[in-house]
């Protein structure tokens, strides 16, 4: 069943046509990856599909809702941003804590969760901390930890690790595979970077000026270019 279904999905800034008209289908428990050049419309369409930004036209469903006019906060998905945009002055536990304390959930629930949450991202020695004593890896691990907490159908991920040097690059890569292995949740993961999209996606949504390329596995893809664009991005032999 799919999980999350785009028609036809335009956005304008003015007179710019930003994004051109999208179809897409994320099945459940997929991990689909957005890659794209700079400036292709990456961040927009996750902003859209969160809820942050509104479409000019087309139609948008999570799950079976209509979740075209919905409110962020009505579309069971969480999303990890690039700058981790944690809280200086809160603990690790707070920060991770926080979206539930804002939704007024019960202080036990919100502890358990926590609990629970660290715990996946090796995280439960570190709850007392500030985030300033923490390493871009255990930060990042945290905003993640953040998204965790709340249960989301849909986990949205924005180049979450664009400014980790490589080594801790590739590092994040397999823990968030492993995490989508575990949670079996629904990701949608953007990045301008060949590599991590080719390594980690079930499925890859090339974008290029605001319209899809090509949809397919990392093997189609490099196996049946669709267009000189995608080959010469991913790289394909011809
Ligand atoms: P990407 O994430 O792929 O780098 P973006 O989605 O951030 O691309 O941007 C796509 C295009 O939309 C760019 O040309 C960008 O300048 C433009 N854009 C994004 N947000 C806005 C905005 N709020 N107002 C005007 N133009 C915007
Ligand atoms: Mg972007």
């Amino acid at each position: 069943m799919a999980e999350l279904t785009l028609k036809q999905v335009r956005k304008s800034f003015g007179a710019l046509e930003v994004i051109k008209g999208i179809d897409l289908e994320v099945a459940s428990g997929e991990f689909v990856v957005f890659v794209g050049p700079s400036g292709c419309g990456k961040s927009t369409l996750l902003r859209i599909i969160a809820g942050l930004e509104e479409a000019t036209s087309g139609a948008l469903t999570i799950g079976s809702k209509d979740v075209t006019y919905a409110e962020p906060s009505e579309r069971g998905i969480a999303m990890v941003f690039q700058s981790y945009a944690l809280y200086p002055h809160m603990t690790v536990a707070e920060n991770i804590g926080f979206g539930l304390s804002l939704a007024r959930r019960p202080k036990a629930e919100i502890a358990a969760k926590v609990a629970a949450a660290a715990e996946t991202l090796q995280l439960t020695h570190l709850l007392q901390r500030k985030p300033k004593a923490l390493s871009g890896g255990q930060r990042q691990r945290v905003a993640i930890g953040r998204a965790i907490v709340r249960d989301p159908k849909v986990f949205l991920f924005d180049e979450p690790l664009s400014n980790l040097d490589a080594s801790l690059r590739a590092q994040m890569r397999l823990e968030i595979a492993d995490l989508h292995a575990r949670l079996k949740s629904t990701m949608i993961y953007v990045t301008h970077d060949q590599v991590e999209a080719m390594t980690m996606a079930d499925k890859i949504v090339v974008l290029n000026g605001g319209a899809v390329e090509q949809i397919g596995s990392p093997m189609e893809l490099y196996r049946k270019p669709a267009t000189p664009f995608v080959a010469g991005f991913i790289g394909s032999p011809k």
